[in-house]
């Protein structure tokens, strides 16, 4: 009997929010914009999992789920509602496909599930993003070109410092097969980008990512590399930390210096220091170099805006928001301001308007920018900009 799709997702995908009952009536999709982490710098409205638990087993997967990673189970009735729900969203918005599971993990070569997915996608005219660390993708080309050919697609190839793949990630390919990938997709008109993830301090050589982060650029015409540090969250811990300490004894205690406390269960960022400096320094070098280049902890170091093919359907991040009262040098926003922002994306909706609201009433909307906080003696909140940048990464430990 196959596992349902519907039953692990937890069924319909509406909540009662504030006053009323937001109406997003999905079965097969979710949401993906629905908490502060993921507008950072995820422009994807939706996400949709073909599978439970991924083959690839990565030693840093979030979504590790101990000994079940190698338990991969396809969700082979998702096809009873994914057109459907393709077919009645109101507002068009990316669809991440695979958040949690490799969608080409080798299962992938039998059930064929994207293979299946690909045409409704195309029918529906449904921007999709896909992230893949596998070469299986390259079946799909005949596809996915279609798919580009329509400016709905981008496929990003998620590539790490080589010298320490076979300890953390034991079941992908090569970094040299990745960017061979990456190449032929670009070859064939498909929009690629890289996920340089996850950089792990102290293990990776700050000239060895230059490098990595040239070659890439170089040799794939990849449009963009989103550049992750290494969080320490609860999921795999231990797991990264036994790794690095086999790897070095004295940088495994380094990592965990820059990671806070013991204590601290669930980090999604290393400290401030530690992330400004090695960010601060690709940002520097693809900037020197022309890299179209994305931090995805500040934005204001990133060196490119998210436009055309899929980002027609984007919804705004932090990154965004930040760009575009910064470049009109707002000294000060206030809610309206923002909200006839949002309100100029097409993928907008009440749902996302909502969310935004109560993280500026939280005063965090805009953290790790040059805008800051400020609390009116009435309780209502601006935010103003400052010489500095408002650093609340720490604010990222959940304890
Ligand atoms: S490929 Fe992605 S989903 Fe699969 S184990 Fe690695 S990080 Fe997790």
């Amino acid at each position: 009997m196959p596992l349902s799709y519907f039953k692990v997702s937890g069924q319909i995908n509406s909540r009662k929010k504030g006053n009323g009952l937001l109406k997003t009536q999905l079965k097969a999709l979710k949401r993906y914009q629905n908490d502060l982490g993921n507008l950072r710098s995820h422009h994807w409205k939706y996400h949709i999992d073909l599978y439970e638990n991924c083959y690839f087993d990565c030693k840093y997967c979030v979504y590790r789920s101990g000994d079940k990673m190698g338990k991969v189970t396809a969700f082979e009735d998702i096809f009873d509602y994914l057109r459907e729900d393709l077919l009645n969203l109101r507002e068009k918005g990316i669809v991440y496909v695979g958040p949690k599971a490799d969608i080409y993990q080798p299962l992938e070569k039998k059930k064929q599930l994207m293979r299946k997915a690909l045409p409704i996608f195309l029918e529906t005219e449904t921007p999709i993003f896909i992230i893949t660390r596998s070469p299986l993708i390259l079946r799909d080309i005949d596809l996915l070109s279609r798919m580009a050919e329509k400016g709905l697609v981008e496929v990003s190839i998620t590539i790490a410092s080589p010298n320490r793949l076979a300890e953390l990630e034991p079941f992908t390919c090569s970094v040299e097969e990745r960017i061979n990938i990456a190449k032929e997709l670009h070859d064939h008109g498909i929009p690629v980008s890289i996920h340089l993830s996850p950089i792990v301090p102290y293990l990776d050589d700050i000239n060895e990512l230059k490098a990595l982060l040239e070659l890439i650029n170089r040799s794939t015409g990849s449009m963009c590399t989103y550049a992750c540090m290494l969080g320490m969250r609860e999921a795999y811990k231990s797991n990264v930390f036994n790794i690095v300490e086999r790897m070095d004894r004295d940088k495994a205690s380094q990592l965990m210096s820059i990671y806070g406390e013991e204590e601290i269960k669930d980090v999604q960022s290393a400290d401030d220091a530690a992330l400004k400096s090695i960010m601060e320094q690709l940002h520097d070098h693809a900037k020197v170099k022309g890299i179209p280049f994305a931090c995805v902890h500040i934005p204001p170091l990133d060196t490119v805006e998210r436009e055309g093919h899929i980002f027609k359907y984007k919804l705004p991040t932090i990154g965004d928001i930040y760009r575009h009262f910064s470049r009109k040098q707002l000294k000060e926003i206030r809610w309206e301001d923002m909200e006839h922002y949002l309100k100029s994306f097409a993928a907008v909706d009440e749902e996302f308007l909502e969310m935004v609201k109560n993280y500026w009433g939280e005063g965090v909307i805009l953290k790790n920018t040059y805008y800051h906080t400020f609390r009116h003696e009435d309780g209502h909140v601006t935010y103003t900009l400052s010489d500095k940048i408002d650093y609340q990464i720490e604010n990222m430990a959940v304890k």
